[in-house]
Parts: C-alpha cells; structure tokens; sequence
C-alpha cells in the first residue's frame, strides 16, 4: 500500500551572512496509516526543521532547497498558498513542544477551541461550542472546563486541550514535537497512553519527536535516529531496541537510564554534535564514536539493510 507521508532526500539550509548551513541535509522517510514514526536524536540534530519542513512552516533565513513530500498523493512542495491553507490542520496538525505555554491566557478554553474550529470549517457559536466539548471529552477533559482559562488548569490538561485543537478536523496525521518534554514523567506516561487509545480509535498516523528514545520504544511503531541532518538508522520500535546496528543509536540507547532499569549506568556519547557550518567530513559522527576507523574520517558510509524495514549508515556494516 501507498504510504500516508512519504518524505525523500529533503534538504533544509539557513542562509547565514557567512553561507548556507544544511541543517536537514537528505533526509528520507515514510509513514504508513496508523503508524507512529519516532523521530529521535539529540537537540539540533534537525529534527524540529525536518518537521516543520513537511507543512512548509519555516520561514526565511530557512529554506527548503530540495527533495520531496507527498502526502497521500498530493506534492505539498508543489502547493500554493490557497492549498496550503487548506492543507495543513486538517490533512496534517502540529503539536508545537510550547504549545501548552502558547495558550490565549485571556480567553477560556471553549472560546479558543471554537475560535480554532472556525477559522477553517465556518459554523455558529453554539455548533462550535458543541464540538469544542466533544473534543474536550475525547481528551479525557470534563466538557464543564469549557468555561474555565488556561492558568486554572495543570500542565498536563492545556497540552490535553493543545491535542484536542490538533484534533479538531480529523487530520490524518498529526505531527508532534517533544509534545510531553516540559510535563513531568506520569502526566507524560498518562499524555502518551491516551494519545496511543485515541489513535488506535480514531486512526490517525503520528511523526512523533523527541529527544529522549526510551519514550518512543514502547510508543512508536517504527522509529528514525537523525544525527547531524542525516538519518543514521531506522528500525521497528523493537528492532531497535533489541538489535541497534548504529553505534550512534548504541549510544542514544545506553545513555536512557529509563530503558536499563533504575540501576543502569548512565553511559552516554562523550563529546557534543557537530557545529553545521563545518561538519566532520566523511561520517559525522567519527569525532565521537568509539569504534571510528580510519576511512571513517574521509569516506561518507552507505546504507546497509538488515531486512525490509532496518537500515543503517556506517562503515562497519560494509562487507
Ligand atoms: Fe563510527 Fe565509522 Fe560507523 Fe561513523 S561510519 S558510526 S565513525 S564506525
Ligand atoms: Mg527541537
């Protein structure tokens, strides 16, 4: 079957006074209906630019200087403004990582999930209204915080009612982006658990970014590692987990105390990613890897396979 999103060799680049940074530099992945793709890696690796790159939300000294995104078979590369209007909310939403923060502090939460209805879909107040506590209910939120502002309620219900705007016009895939960072870990856990029971119901598809891989093994159907613009590997959730060819996702893995259990020792990658003015040449990630060899310092690896849907980038799995 056709993919929901397919992304191919996307390249972003932010045209500095000094030169064009490539801050997405080939970056290629699919999603299917119903799928959660993770996007992981650590900050500045891309992942934020990438994402907001599929519903062209950057805005200049970024820009998209190549590739491709079809989205159930429309190019939205190829869209003009009219298109894009139409398209992005309710072919594809955005869950921004301050979204919560992001809230009209002065208007309650039914006026601003209705005010957020009715700027795409035209209906009267009431009929708004309707759906606005519907949404609320399909959230876990008693429809009675319709009247109430965004500083009465916790952390975790405005990124609830964030999800909910998200929502509202039944896209088929919502992106989010570190969705759950600023809540502590139960009201992520909880966040997550209801995110996964709603797309199981309603059968939307989820990109899914985050820093932190060990929330994406059980939550994501497959995930990708971007490192330094480029995606190192990808994998099932659990192929990934069990079997990580990369030594960079090795180290993502390792260094996620949550996975290894409370008394695992926190590893981590020694050193910090690379500066994208001047990236390492050959694989990027020699600088720090503990199992760099000497072409890996000149020579940009390949993509290996490991079966149908587990790829890796690095000069060990070369025969
Ligand atoms: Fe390490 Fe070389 Fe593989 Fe890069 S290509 S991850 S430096 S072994
Ligand atoms: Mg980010």
């Amino acid at each position: 079957a056709q993919p929901l999103l397919s992304v191919r060799d996307l390249r972003v680049e932010y045209m500095t006074p000094a030169g064009p940074v490539c801050a997405v530099d080939g970056v290629s992945f699919e999603i299917g209906r119903g799928e959660v793709l993770g996007l992981a890696g650590e900050s500045g690796s891309g992942k934020s630019t990438a994402a907001q790159a599929l519903l062209r939300l950057l805005r200049p000294p970024a820009m998209i200087t190549g590739g491709e995104v079809i989205f159930d078979g429309q190019d939205v590369l190829a869209m003009d403004n009219e298109q894009l209007r139409q398209f992005r909310w309710s072919k594809m939403s955005f869950v921004f990582q301050s979204a919560m923060n992001a809230l009209n502090p002065i208007l309650s939460i039914g006026e601003q999930i209705a005010d957020a209805i009715q700027a795409h879909v035209p209906m009267k107040q009431a009929q708004a209204m309707e759906k606005a506590a519907s949404l609320l209910n399909l959230v876990g939120i008693d429809s009675s915080r319709l009247s109430s502002y965004p500083h009465q309620l916790s952390g975790g219900m405005r990124q609830r009612v964030v999800i909910a705007i998200a929502l509202a016009l039944d896209p088929p895939l919502m992106i989010m982006d570190e969705p759950t960072t600023a809540l502590d870990v139960v009201v992520q856990k909880e966040i997550l658990q209801q995110i996964t029971e709603l797309k199981n119901k309603l059968g939307f598809s989820i990109l899914f970014i985050t820093h932190d891989l060990s929330l994406l093994v059980e939550f994501s159907t497959r995930i990708a590692i971007l490192y330094a613009g480029r995606v190192v590997e990808t994998a099932t959730a659990s192929e990934l987990f069990h079997s990580p060819k990369h030594p960079y996702t090795k180290g993502l893995l390792s260094s996620a105390p949550s996975l290894r259990g409370p008394r695992g020792k926190l590893v981590g990658i020694p050193g910090s990613p690379p500066d994208m003015r001047v990236p390492p040449p050959g694989c990027r990630f020699n600088p720090r890897c503990s199992q760099v060899m000497a072409h890996c310092r000149t020579e940009e690896p390949k993509v290996s396979t490991f079966g149908p849907h587990h790829l890796s980038v690095c000069h060990l799995h070369a025969p």
